[in-house]
C-alpha cells in the first residue's frame, strides 16, 4: 500500500500523525490488555501506560518470548545457583507484583534469536489472542524501540498472529518519545497517518518504573546503559514520557493484514 516516503522522517520529528494524550483514550472500554515482549524488564518501558489500564480496571496478560539468558553482562552474583532464565523470572514476578499482573507465559525462546523461531513465538501469541481475546495488544514498534532484534521480532510476531486473529484488538506499539525518537524513528509506515498516544508519568507511575528498574537486580549493567548511567529516578524525571504507534483495531487489523 503506498505511502509517503516522508513519513518516517515526519514521525521521527513528531510532525505526523496526531498526536493524542492517553488521557482522552478510553481505556476502560479495552476490557483486557495483552502484553508481547521479547525480555523480562521490557516492560519497564511501558510502565506508565500499565499503571493507567490498571487504574482503568483493565486486567493485563504479559507474554515474554525469550528466556533471557544471552546477556554476557548479567550479574552472576545475583543469578548464584539458578540459571539466568529462573532468575530473570523472579524479578519478572516481582515486577508483576509492582503492576498487578497476575499471569505470564514464558515459552523461554532462545535469547537473541527470536527471529529464527518466529512460527513458534507467533503460535504463542495466537493461542494467547484466542484464548484471552483482548481489546488491546502492547507491542514494541517495527524498530524495536531501540533496534534489538528480539523486539523487532516481537513486532513480527504480533502482526502476524494478529493478521489471523478471530478478533481485531487495538494495539499499541512502544515508541521513542522526542529527543530519542530523532535518532531511533519507529519504522512504522502506514498509508494514513497514524495516532501517536502520548503518556506523562506522574510522581507516583515514575516512582514505580524506578522500583522496577531497580528490581532487575541482574541486568543492572544493561539498564544503567540505557540510562546513561544515570539513578532511574533521575533519568524518568528528565524523559517522563511515554509515547505509543496506537492503532484503533479497524486500523491495527488493515496494518496487519496489508
Ligand atoms: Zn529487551
Amino acid at each position: 500500500m503506498p505511502y509517503s516516503r516522508s513519513q518516517g522522517l515526519r514521525l521521527r520529528f513528531g510532525l505526523e500523525g496526531t498526536r493524542t494524550p492517553v488521557e482522552s483514550l478510553d481505556l476502560a472500554s479495552l476490557g483486557r490488555a495483552l502484553v508481547v515482549l521479547a525480555h523480562t524488564d521490557d516492560e519497564i518501558n511501558t510502565i506508565g501506560l500499565l499503571s493507567r489500564l490498571s487504574a482503568a480496571g483493565v486486567a493485563v496478560d504479559l507474554i515474554v518470548l525469550t528466556d533471557g539468558a544471552a546477556n554476557k553482562s548479567t550479574d552472576e552474583t545475583v543469578v548464584g545457583a539458578r540459571s539466568h532464565f529462573e532468575c530473570r523470572r523472579d524479578e519478572l514476578h516481582a515486577a508483576m507484583k509492582e503492576l498487578s499482573i497476575t499471569d505470564a507465559v514464558l515459552p523461554a525462546l532462545p535469547d537473541g534469536k527470536l527471529g529464527a523461531h518466529l512460527d513458534a513465538a507467533t503460535t504463542v501469541v495466537s493461542v494467547e489472542l484466542a484464548r484471552r481475546s483482548p481489546g488491546l495488544v502492547i507491542t514494541f514498534d517495527p524498530r524495536g524501540l531501540n533496534g534489538h532484534p528480539d523486539h523487532i521480532a516481537a513486532n513480527v510476531v504480533t502482526r502476524r498472529a494478529l493478521a489471523t486473529a478471530t478478533r481485531a484488538p487495538a494495539l499499541a506499539m512502544i515508541s521513542p518519545p522526542p529527543p530519542f525518537s530523532w535518532a531511533l524513528g519507529s519504522g512504522f509506515r502506514s498509508p494514513t497517518p497514524p495516532t501517536i498516544a502520548t503518556l506523562t508519568l506522574t510522581s507516583d507511575e515514575r516512582e514505580r518504573k524506578a522500583r522496577v528498574f531497580e528490581g532487575y537486580r541482574s541486568q543492572w549493567k544493561t539498564l544503567r546503559l540505557m540510562t546513561a548511567g544515570l539513578p532511574p529516578r533521575a533519568f524518568f524525571r528528565l524523559f517522563p514520557a511515554e509515547w505509543y504507534v496506537w492503532l484503533r483495531a479497524d486500523a491495527a487489523r488493515e496494518w496487519a493484514r496489508p
